[in-house]
Parts: structure tokens; sequence; C-alpha cells
């Protein structure tokens, strides 16, 4: 349809263009313009001559001076100085010196013009100028099954003073009489601006489609709108026209998924970003790890490992974060019951504290680890400083089982860690003893030297004792002037040399003032109850004090 409408203006146009050029052949009107004597009669029959002998009935003609004033009108009589601004294709002509064809609207109507120059001795005279409708090609079109509206723009309509034709779709003006009331009314109904774009339309059994109509600058002043029923469609055409519009939803849909993919490309590396700012702006340490090897670390994670300016540089140090776990009770480790801490972490998110010794520096952090996504291993991990807190409940912890006298551990202490190593003994059979042991006469020492020397008589020996103990035995002040150690792994033998290595080393040091000290021993017997264990000790130490004190009693 797109060719066939542009063929039969150019046909039009070319014929047009045909008729002005042969007017424009003769001598006389150039002399008549420059005479200033256009007969209206001789023209007349010119145009009617011109009429009989071709297909034209609607052709009218124009006879313009060099000023573009108009000396002769084939549809009025009146001659005219009026439009030439709005006429500028004329003006486009006489700039040019040759013969245009130019589709424009005026006071009346759109039309195709030819429109020839007319010159004597190389000097513009005037322009002939041959009009011809659109009402020619419509009807053309018909034979062709196809009907057709040429309707001219809003802003162009606006200009027509007298609408030759009087047909409007709204304020558009139609520019071919043989319209059919009913395409008029369709257009009207569905919006005529929305039959302004080119392409094809398949809509209610009509194919659809529009021509645009330019003036001499290639503006857009009027559009063809044409319809073919689609019955008289031929298969080819429809199944072909079917395709174009079937590719041209694919690349639609194409051009469409580029265009969403990028958005959303842009949109993830903008959430991506934003995401990075919000973990980055955490005091947490967030990571993205596998088991193993760390992937993604935020800011915060640099805060507590500075030495470190990337990700790189501290795994050039470190295969993976839990390589700085430290292995102390309460804390999870690298592995944990043969589990990665990462699995122990899943299956036990209460038990989730971890120490970090890095360095001089302790860190202690509160874990939690979410899988990221099934298909890989990816697992982000969150670590939330509680040094603070865990200090401050280990200085709690260590006040309530400190004796706040001479710093070793107290009874409460002593209570908690007999049942514990007890325990211990009985699940590993290894041997355990108890040694009782208290100042002898040291009502005597407060007596004599006061209260304040006892305190300090306490301290010394309590803290030269601690000095000679390893580190599994457990060293408590049960009572005022009474003291109790734990053994491990000993027997009661290995306890008696012990105490009495104890005995000789308090008996030598007489520092404050010189003292001696009584000694119980006992060795665990499993299954043992406690008290009885006490019991057994404290009878050995009063064997000993009974017996002459400054000595060791094992029983
Ligand atoms: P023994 O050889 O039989 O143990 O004689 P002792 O004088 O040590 O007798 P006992 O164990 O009965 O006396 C304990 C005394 O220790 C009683 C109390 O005045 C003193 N004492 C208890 N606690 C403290 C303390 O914290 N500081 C001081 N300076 N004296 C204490
Ligand atoms: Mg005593
Ligand atoms: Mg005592």
């Amino acid at each position: 349809m797109q060719k066939k409408v542009a063929s039969l203006i150019l046909e039009k146009q070319r014929s047009t263009m045909a008729i002005a050029l042969s007017i424009a052949q003769n001598e006389a009107l150039v002399k008549n313009i420059l005479d200033n004597n256009i007969s209206q009669d001789y023209y007349k029959e010119l145009i009617l001559n011109i009429k009989q002998n071709t297909h034209y009935n609607n052709l009218w003609i124009q006879v313009l001076d060099k000023d573009l004033n108009s000396v002769y009108r084939s549809w009025t009589g009146a001659r005219d100085s009026g439009h030439k601004e709005a006429r500028k294709d004329l003006h486009e002509v006489l700039k040019a010196k040759k013969p245009l064809n130019s589709i424009s609207s005026g006071l009346y109507t759109l039309s195709l013009k030819a429109m020839v120059p007319l010159y004597k001795n190389n000097e513009a005279v005037g322009i002939v100028e041959v009009i011809s409708h659109f009402n020619s090609i419509s009807k053309e079109l018909q034979n062709f099954g196809i009907n057709s509206v040429v309707v001219l723009k809003k802003e162009q309509s606006d200009e027509l003073l007298e609408p030759f034709t009087n047909m409007f779709v709204g304020d558009h003006y139609i520019a071919n009489f043989n319209a059919s009331e009913v395409l008029l009314q369709y257009l009207k109904k569905n919006g005529v601006q929305n039959y302004f774009t080119q392409g094809y339309k398949l809509h209610e059994n009509h194919l659809i489609t529009t021509y645009k109509l330019q003036d001499i600058k290639d503006k857009t002043i009027a559009y063809f709108i044409m319809f073919k029923d689609v019955q008289s469609v031929s298969h080819s055409n429809i199944n072909f026209f079917m395709f174009k519009v079937f590719a041209i939803s694919v690349l639609a849909l194409l051009f469409a998924a580029t265009v969403i993919m990028g958005v959303i490309s842009f949109k993830n590396r903008r959430d991506k970003k934003h995401y990075k700012n919000i973990i980055d702006s955490s005091s947490n340490i967030v990571v993205v790890t596998t088991r193993e090897v760390l992937i993604q670390v935020n800011r915060a994670f640099f805060k507590y490992f500075k030495e470190y300016k990337t990700l790189e540089e501290f795994q050039e140090k470190h295969a993976s974060i839990a390589d700085l776990f430290a292995a102390e009770q309460g804390y999870i480790y690298k592995s944990v019951d043969g589990l990665s801490w990462i699995d122990y972490l899943i299956q036990n998110p209460n038990e989730n504290k971890v120490k970090i010794v890095y360095g001089e520096r302790e860190y202690y952090f509160r874990v939690s680890v979410s899988l990221m996504c099934n298909d890989v291993e990816r697992y982000s991990v969150i670590f939330s400083d509680i040094t603070k807190e865990e200090l401050y409940k280990k200085e709690l912890e260590q006040t309530n089982i400190t004796d706040a006298l001479t710093k070793i551990k107290n009874r409460y202490y002593y209570n908690i860690q007999i049942k514990r190593e007890c325990a211990n003994a009985n699940r590993y059979f290894y041997p355990l003893s108890l040694v009782i042991f208290d100042v002898d006469y040291f009502k005597k020492v407060n007596d004599v030297y006061g209260h304040d020397v006892g305190d300090r008589v306490l301290v010394e020996y309590a803290t030269l004792i601690s000095e000679h103990l390893r580190e599994s035995d457990v060293f408590c002040r049960i009572g005022g002037e009474e003291f109790a150690l734990i053994l491990p792994h000993t027997t009661k033998a290995g306890a008696y040399k012990i105490a009495d290595k104890l005995r000789i080393i308090v008996q030598e040091h007489k520092e404050v003032l010189p003292i001696t000290m009584s000694f119980g021993v006992v060795e665990y017997k499993k299954g043992e109850d406690l008290d009885f264990l006490f019991k057994r000790a404290d009878e050995a130490l009063y064997e000993a004090k009974h017996s002459g004190r400054n000595r060791v009693v094992v029983r």
C-alpha cells in the first residue's frame, strides 16, 4: 500500500508538472505578466482545453508575477496578493530557478502543486502553478481495494479559511472528497492521531497503514491513511505481513530484553554498591566465605586486622579466618566435634562465641552464619564484637572465684573445681589427690602482731605456694588460714611429696614472719562422695596438728 500510494503521488506530480511546463512554454504568458495584461478569458479557455484533453477534472491553475502576486486563478476570478509568506514553496522555486513539485495547504485545501518559474533575460518574471488534489489518487487506490482518508495536520487545518471539502474528523481537515463516512467515523472513534504512525496495523479486519505527506522542506503536514479489507489481501501478503509483525515483535522483545537487562544490570550494580555501602557501614565484621576461604570482607574487617590493606594481603598470611580462633573452653574453634566451625555454628546457633587472638590483641565475637546460596558453597558470616562484655563477664567471674585478700582461688571455686576434677578423674581413670593445710598457731600471730600482720602473712605465704605449683593444680583459700590443693594426675604418694616440699618451702621462707603449716593428704577414690573426700583430708590434717604440727599426714 505504501509503495502504491507513493507511485500514484509521483505519477500525479509528473503529469501536473507536464501541464505546468506546457503552459510555461507559452511566450505570450511572460509578455502578459510583464505587461500586467492577463486576460481571464484566455486562461479560462486554456484550462478548459487541458481538462478536455486530459483525465483531470479538478485541475487548478494559478499564474503569479515575480512578487508572487496572483495574477490569474482558475478557481476564482479574483487576483490576490495575500499569503505570499505562507507559500514557502513558491519562494523556493524562485530561489532554485527550476520547476519544483510540492504538497502544501493554504486557505482552501491540501493539494499537490507543480510550479514552473518563468524567465525573461535570466530575470524571474513569474510562476505558473498547476494544482491537483488527492481525490484522483484516492480514487485510483480504490481500484486496488484500498480505501483512504487524507488527513491534514491540525496546525495546517486551522489555517484553512475556506475548507474545500468541508469534511473534518475532529479538528483535522479531510482533503479527499471520496473518504468514506464509515472510515471517518472509525477514525473519530479510535482517535485519528493513533493512525499517524507509519507501519501496518491489523484492526477489525482491516490492514491499515499511513503514508506521510511532506512539504517542500520535508515537514510532515498530512497523512494518507489507507485501509484494506483483510479478506482482499492475498494470503502470501498476509503471511508476509504476519511474519513481519512477528519479526518486529521478536526484535522489539529482544530490544526490550536488552534494555531491561541493561536496567537490571545497572540496578544490580547500583544495588550491589548500595548493599556494599550498607555492609561497609556495619561495625560488625561481615565476610563471605566458603568453609575454608574468605571471598569478601567488609570495611570493618580491616579495622581489626589493621596491618592488611586488602583481603589478598590477609590471605597471604592466613588461609582462613578460623585459623585465628583460639582453642579455649566455651568458644568455637576451627573444628568442633569433627565439624567445621561453619557447620557447627549452623547446627548449634546458640553456641556462637569465638575468641580471636591476634598478636597482642584478644577479641571476642558472637558469630552468626547463614548459607547464601544452595548451589555454591557461600556463607555470610557476621562477627559481632562482644569483647567488652566478655571481659567484663570474665572479670565478674574472676571476682566470684577469687579470694579478695590473697588473690588465689576461693572456697566457691574449690567447690566447683573439686566436682569437675573428680568427674574427669573418674571418667579418664587418672589419680587425683586432695591436700588440706592450715597455718600452725595462727591465732598467736594475730594476737601478738595484730590482724594486719596476720593478713600480710596470709598473702605472703599464699603467693609463695602458688609459685611452686603446676598449672593444672588448683590452689584455693577455703577458710581463714586454711587452704586446699587439688592435684590432678597425682597419687597420694605424689601428693605427699608435693605437700612436704611445700611444708619445707613455707618453713624456710620466713618472710613477714616465720611460720609453719600442717598438711592432710588423701587420694580420691573412684565414685567417692566429695564431702567424704574432704572429711578424710580434714581428718588427716587434724592428725597432723595433733601429732605435733609442721608435718604432712597421708590418709
Ligand atoms: P592451729 O595450729 O590449731 O590451727 O591453731 P590456730 O591458732 O591456727 O587455730 P585456729 O585455726 O582455730 O585459728 C584460726 C585463727 O585465724 C582465728 C582467726 O583469728 C585467724 N584468722 C582467720 N581468718 C583470718 C584472716 O583473714 N586474717 C587474719 N589476720 N586472721 C584470721
Ligand atoms: Mg591454724
Ligand atoms: Mg584453722
